[in-house]
């Protein structure tokens, strides 16, 4: 019988695991501009990533594949992040000695530009603050996902993937 992979044991897909099943962004990459990358490991029947993509950079032959990114091609417009019903795409740029991370926001409240907020890793513990750099709030009655974008300290850019709005 297979093994069953960690990330179906655990709930949640660790970074190691994750570029085992495809490519990490290069450093130089990663600092030259935004870049996505789907945390998507599961054979499911879903390809709203791959339509959306304006210059084809998500390769997927069908929608039963795994989505992966040629990160040459992306040009970090956000529209995975904004359109994937998994809430699976992220984007990454390094900016000297932080990370900004795109990601999606379900949670309320919606955090506000320039607000600190806590970082939290993709099993919810705490792992440090942030600021938050850009909101798109999209329109909640039509079911649309608020994304934000977060700057993180730089080792951390793997590890958050969520964040907390906590106004005393
Ligand atoms: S950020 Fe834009 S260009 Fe890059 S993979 Fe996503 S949809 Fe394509
Ligand atoms: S839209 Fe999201 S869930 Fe669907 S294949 Fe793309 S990354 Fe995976």
């Amino acid at each position: 019988m297979p093994e069953i992979p960690k990330y179906l044991r655990e709930g949640y897909i660790a970074p190691e695991e994750l570029f085992k099943i495809i490519p990490k962004p290069s450093e130089e990459r990663l600092r030259a501009r935004p870049v996505a990358v789907p945390e998507c490991p599961q054979e499911i029947p879903c390809a709203p990533c791959r339509e959306i993509c304006p210059t084809n950079a998500i390769s997927m032959p069908t929608p039963n594949d795994l989505p992966v990114v040629d990160y040459d091609k992306c040009i970090g417009c956000s529209l995975c992040v904004q359109i994937c019903p998994g809430l699976a795409f992220f984007m990454v740029h390094y900016v000297g000695d932080k990370a900004r991370i795109t990601m999606p926001h379900e949670l309320l409240p919606l955090p506000e530009r320039g607000e600190e907020v806590v970082l939290l890793n993709r099993v919810g513990e705490k792992v440090g603050r942030g600021r938050v750099v850009t909101v798109v709030p999209r329109e909640r009655t039509k079911g649309d996902t608020p994304i934000i974008t977060v700057e993180v300290p730089i080792e951390l850019a793997w590890d958050v993937r969520a964040v907390r709005v906590v106004r005393e």
